[in-house]
């Protein structure tokens, strides 16, 4: 029996593997069997994490984290959560090659996905051109030429940021007309940086090394055209890996794990959730990595209850999110 299995490898996962095992815990982290390392393996610089002034490549980054985590005690296994059983007082894990573990608490920290185009080559350019997060990549584009792909508020609200360094912002849209709400549109209608391409699909992405432009298709006459391009922003969706918890944990209106207040506690005692599965709204590697660290301070103030069959010492309390 586990005191702690954490579920996830990103920077919410290693840094509550920090801190529980740093707490003598003992963690166990499931990692994935071929994602390990989360979203920041996708990336290359990564210029805005504290303690780099500068910069580090993503995946370096990630392997640091899993070397911290390692050192102090956490035992990370490279294998994919199938299911869970979190109803009763002990959790039950099952994994898919190193079969079923139990634990007294979970932290689940399984991040989000950004929806892709769904070009081959999306994944090659990915952080040489292609980005999903304009917060951290735009300070790459001064004075360049890019697009951003997408009609909702957050496509609006990342090209409206880009026009901070970019020379040249076009909004390539499938339809003509946005879902976006009205003062983000009119915002970004009255900024001269940006201009909208209508009725259009990127149906090709060209470059070698780095993103050089892409291939558009008229939505309606079929059309082709080419497009030059430095850097292209995919704003099309993001969704929170929560297919495991339906059902299971109550979930926001956005699709995250609903947690109580600034906590980590979920709606089932002794399960806490961090990191992007449950911000809709800042997504970044700091802000997870923060989040991690108050799902192992919470899941240790849990256990520490348990034991003692008091409240307590934090004063937290410990009924669950409603
Ligand atoms: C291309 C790109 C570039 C980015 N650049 C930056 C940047 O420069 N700076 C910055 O601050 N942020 C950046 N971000 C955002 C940042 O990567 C995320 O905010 C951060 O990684 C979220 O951390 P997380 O731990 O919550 O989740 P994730 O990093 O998504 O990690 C979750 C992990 O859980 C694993 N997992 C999921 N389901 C299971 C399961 N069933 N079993 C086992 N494991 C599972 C996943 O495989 C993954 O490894 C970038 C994101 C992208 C996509």
């Amino acid at each position: 029996m586990r005191n702690v299995i954490i579920i996830g490898s990103g920077p919410a996962g290693y840094t509550a593997a920090i801190y529980a095992a740093r707490a003598n815990l003992n963690p166990l982290l499931i990692a994935s069997s071929v994602q390990a390392g989360g979203e920041l393996m996708n990336t290359t610089e990564v210029e805005n994490f504290p303690g780099f002034p500068e910069g580090i490549q993503g995946p370096e980054l990630m392997a640091k984290m899993q070397e911290q985590a390692e050192k102090f005690g956490t035992e990370v296994l490279l294998d994919d959560v199938t299911e869970l059983d979190l109803s009763g007082d002990i959790k039950r894990v099952v994994t898919g090659y190193s079969g079923e573990f139990e634990a007294e608490s979970v932290i689940f920290a399984t991040g989000s996905a950004y929806r892709k185009i769904g070009l081959a080559d999306e994944e090659r350019l990915s952080g040489r051109g292609i980005s999903w997060c304009a917060t951290c990549d735009g300070f790459f584009f001064k004075e360049k030429t890019i697009a951003v792909v997408g009609g909702g508020d957050s496509a609006m609200e990342e090209a409206t940021f880009l026009t901070k360094f970019a020379s040249k912002v076009y909004v390539i849209h499938r339809r003509d007309t946005l879902r976006a709400s009205k003062i983000m549109q009119e915002r970004a209608h009255a900024n001269e940086k940006i201009e909208f391409i209508w009725n259009a699909e990127v149906t090709g992405i060209s470059g070698e090394n780095a993103l050089s432009g892409v291939t558009l298709t008229d939505t309606v006459t079929g059309e082709e055209r080419e497009l030059a391009l430095d850097g292209l922003f995919v704003a099309i969706g993001n969704d929170p890996r929560t297919h495991l918890v339906h059902g299971k944990l109550d979930l926001t209106e956005e699709g995250t794990i609903a947690v109580s207040g600034r906590s980590s506690k979920t709606n089932v005692a002794g399960v806490f959730a961090a990191g992007d599965v449950i911000d809709p709204t800042y997504r970044q590697a700091a802000t997870a990595a923060a989040s991690g660290v108050v799902a192992a301070l919470d899941a240790e103030h849990y256990l520490a209850a348990r034991e003692s069959g008091v409240q307590d010492p934090a004063g937290i309390d410990l009924a669950p999110a409603n």
